[in-house]
């Protein structure tokens, strides 16, 4: 029999096959991570949570695995990681999928190319560019690799041995994910397929959700430093009597009116043990003895679909979760606004958003002391802003007016049905508000209330048709954030006019005002002798499950919601003119 030399075999790029445990093999030939905060060799022990995972990837009899992670703590690293191992001890056609177009791109161009690239062993096999290899894809014999979306056109194609999903908790996976797991089945036949689902936090019932409970439910746990028992290394536990342990600070940080003294509680920021009650300090070491017993512990027993879930806590220090958490329940007290709550329930505990209010009632409410008359040419003590939204019709406008004061709070000082424009410029004068503060909804007849801008000073407002839309806008720190609002846009109007509006988020807007209504955010007055088709108007919509995970607003009487309207253009408008602020500091 022919030997060939090893020196053959390496120059003929054959690969040798090495079946030791991906961490394993990724130490000795991951030099360094593109993207990644921890520079160097990668070493299992910094993220001993990504191990079990790890393992489940190569268990022959594992056909499933979820991880449930929060943002920027290495759950695209283990994917990355899988693609690169399997690309040279066990390859196949693999298909990595994201949210958008968008994603896949970066995530090819940054992270996963480069790191190819960068593993002399993987380097070796790879393609030149040209029709075998372009930026997303990757084709090499009996195996390729392809980086798309989630999209139905994509995700009806070939056979696929290897499936990776990427943040299953945006909407659109649920009509996708069904589509884009059937690939697989051809190599699930043979027992030899295995998909990977990743994901931050979503919302409960919603893709990523699904996921995560129909496989084996692995939580992080370390030893406690008192009893050693295991405990779950998690932000928010409640024994069953009542008492809280991980995560807790001094009973004096939260002030009489429902917000935290946020210095206070990141200052005083400590982990109880719930079995002992041991605190433990807020330290490095405190971590480090954390990453040395940590374990996961399962809540049902399984090996051919597994699921995992850890905390940000496993990384972060207790004073910087603390802070973020303190600022998003300040949010929500005062302002009724849950997208700083909600953003750290998904991205810093991993964990589900539930959601639970769905209807828009006024709670009982006292005298207020005022008329639709008192302020007609007062201002209101301390009033910083005087807005008027119109809600353009068929036939005439529906208007609101209010005033905000800078807590802030809002006195509705007018609701109700105008005909014509000249008496909308009359409401307008009687209440002394400026043309700039005037608000029209641009989603009907837009040419012409671009034209009314361009006449009377005035701006366009609408609803964003996506529901949940978001805007990049950096904050004061220049960080890139998401806003439920727009900058201004312009519109030409002729002559070399143009009319400026705005869009926002409907959804945003009516989850504030129900929040506002029920007592839960910013004081929301009405007039005592306010219009009583308010009420009923503005309960015309509820929040309903329209898919599983996914909730939005709904029609509950048709051609009703007038008041809902001005009431969601009332808050965008007073946002945009700073009166609300959003801090996301989730
Ligand atoms: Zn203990």
């Amino acid at each position: 029999m022919l030997k060939i030399p090893q020196s053959i075999v390496e120059a003929w790029s054959i690969p040798q096959r090495d079946l030791r445990p991906i961490y394993e093999w990724a130490r000795d030939h991951v030099r360094d991570i593109p993207g990644s905060p921890i520079k160097g060799r990668f070493d299992i022990r910094n993220s001993p949570w990504l191990k079990a995972p790890l393992d489940s990837l190569i268990d022959p009899l594992c056909r499933h695995t979820t991880l449930i992670a929060p943002v920027q703590t290495g759950k695209t690293l283990l994917a990355e990681l899988a693609v690169a191992w399997r690309m040279v001890n066990d390859p196949g056609p693999c298909t990595f999928t994201f949210q958008s177009d968008e994603m896949a791109a970066i995530e090819a161009k940054t992270r996963l190319m480069p790191l190819l690239d960068s593993i002399e062993a993987v380097a070796r096999i790879l393609p030149r560019p040209g029709p075998l290899r372009t930026q997303q894809e990757i084709y090499l014999g009996n195996q390729f690799l392809v980086l798309n979306s989630a999209n139905l056109a994509h995700q009806q194609s070939q056979s696929i041995r290897y499936k990776v999903n990427d943040e299953l908790w945006f909407p659109r996976w649920a009509e996708i994910y069904p589509h884009a797991v059937a690939r697989v089945s051809a190599f699930e036949a043979q027992g030899i397929s295995h998909i990977l689902d990743i994901s931050q936090g979503g919302t409960e019932g919603d893709t990523a959700h699904s996921s995560f409970i129909g496989g084996t439910q692995e939580h992080w746990h370390a030893d406690c430093l008192s009893c050693a028992k295991p405990m779950p290394l998690r932000f928010h536990i409640v024994r069953e009597d009542k008492t809280r342990a991980g995560v807790v600070w001094n009973k004096e940080a939260k002030r009489d009116d429902g917000t935290y003294d946020v210095a206070l509680a990141a200052g005083t920021a400590r982990f109880v043990c719930v079995h002992c009650g041991h605190e433990h300090a807020d330290t490095e070491r405190t971590r480090a003895l954390w990453r040395g017993s940590g374990r996961y512990i399962t809540t049902t027993e399984g090996r051919r679909r597994r699921s995992f879930t850890y905390e940000s806590i496993v990384t972060h220090s207790l004073e910087t979760l603390v802070t973020k958490y303190c600022l998003a329940e300040n949010d929500f007290a005062r302002l009724g606004d849950e997208n700083a709550r909600i953003n750290f329930r998904q991205k810093q505990e991993g964990r589900f958003w539930v959601v639970e209010k769905n209807i828009i009632e006024m709670s009982d409410r006292k005298k207020s002391g005022y008329l639709t008359t008192t302020y007609q040419t007062e201002r209101v003590p301390g009033e910083v802003a005087r807005i008027m939204v119109c809600d353009r019709q068929q036939a005439g406008w529906w208007v609101e007016i209010g005033a905000w004061t800078p807590e802030p709070a809002y006195r509705q000082l007018y609701f109700g049905k105008v005909e014509t424009r000249e008496m909308l410029r009359e409401l307008q004068r009687m209440y002394r508000v400026d043309d700039w503060s005037v608000g029209q909804d641009r989603g009907y007849m837009p040419s012409e209330v671009d034209r009314d801008s361009v006449a009377f000073g005035w701006s366009g407002i609408q609803g964003a048709k996506t529901k949940g839309k978001r805007w990049p806008m950096r904050d004061h720190q220049g960080q890139i954030i998401n806003v439920p609002i727009s900058d201004t846009y312009v519109a030409a109007v002729g002559n070399g006019h143009t009319a400026p509006y705005i869009e926002f988020d409907g959804e945003w807007a009516k989850d504030m005002l129900s929040n506002a209504l029920a007592g839960r955010g910013f004081p929301y007055l009405l007039p005592d002798d306010f219009n009583p088709l308010w009420p009923d108007q503005v309960a015309s919509e509820e929040k309903r499950e329209v898919r599983p995970g996914v909730w939005h607003w709904c029609e509950v009487k048709q051609n009703n919601n007038h008041a809902l309207d001005c009431a969601g253009m009332m808050i965008a408008a007073a946002m945009a003119r700073g009166v609300l602020r959003f801090d996301p500091s989730g």
